[in-house]
C-alpha cells in the first residue's frame, strides 16, 4: 500500500526559527539566552547565540547586569548572537534572511545591514521603546530590510504565525492606508 506524504511537515519559517531557538540553548547567559540563524535559498549559512569572545572564560568574566562594587557587567564584554551568526559565516549571499529569538539592537543592526541582509523574522522584542530601539528600527527602515514578527501558534507547539511587519515593508503602509479608509467611511456613516 503507497503511504501518503506528511502534511503537518515543518515550513521553512519553522524549520529555521526553531533552529535558532536551539542554538540559543547554547548560552550560558543566567537572564536572556538568545539564537539566530542566516539563511539563503533555504540553506543554512551560519547560527550564533549571544556569549563571551573565543578564549574569555565565564570564570573570569561576569553574567551580571550590574555589578555597583567594581563596574563590571556583561554588556561590557558578550557577543550578541546575531552577530555572532554573522561572524560564524563563511559568506553571507546579499539578500540573505535572518531568523533571531529577538529583534536585533542597534549595534547589530548595523553589521546586519553592511551585510546586505533584507528580511528578518524574529519572536520577540524588548519593547524598552528606549534610544537603541529607536535607533535599530530607524536603520532598518532606512535599508529596507523587512522585519516580520513570528507568533507562536500554543496549540501546535513551536508552529509559527506571521503576524506584523514593522518596518521596511509597503504591507504596513497599506494596512495604515486601509485603516484610513475606513475611519474615512466610518465618519460619513
Ligand atoms: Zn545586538
Amino acid at each position: 500500500m503507497t503511504q501518503r506524504a506528511r502534511t503537518d511537515y515543518a515550513n521553512w519559517n519553522e524549520t529555521f526559527m526553531n533552529l535558532a531557538i536551539c542554538i540559543s540553548k547554547r548560552s550560558k547567559d543566567p537572564n536572556r539566552q538568545v539564537g539566530a540563524t542566516i539563511v539563503n535559498n533555504n540553506k543554512i549559512i551560519g547560527m550564533g547565540y549571544n556569549g563571551f569572545p573565543n578564549n574569555c572564560h565565564d570564570t573570569v568574566f561576569p553574567w551580571c547586569r550590574i555589578n555597583n562594587e567594581n563596574n563590571e557587567n556583561k554588556y561590557l564584554y558578550v557577543v550578541h548572537a546575531e552577530l555572532n551568526a554573522i561572524l560564524n559565516s563563511q559568506n553571507i549571499p546579499d539578500g540573505s534572511i535572518l531568523y533571531t529569538t529577538l529583534f536585533p539592537c542597534n549595534e547589530c543592526c548595523k553589521a546586519i545591514i553592511q551585510k546586505n541582509i533584507k528580511t528578518i523574522y524574529y519572536l520577540e522584542i524588548k519593547e524598552e521603546n528606549d534610544i537603541t530601539e529607536y535607533a535599530a528600527k530607524k536603520m532598518l527602515d532606512s535599508a529596507n530590510v523587512k522585519c516580520i514578527k513570528l507568533n507562536v501558534n500554543t496549540e501546535i507547539n513551536n508552529k509559527f504565525d506571521e503576524e506584523i511587519v514593522l518596518c521596511g515593508d509597503s504591507i504596513y503602509i497599506n494596512i495604515l492606508f486601509i485603516l484610513f479608509i475606513l475611519c474615512l467611511i466610518l465618519n460619513f456613516i
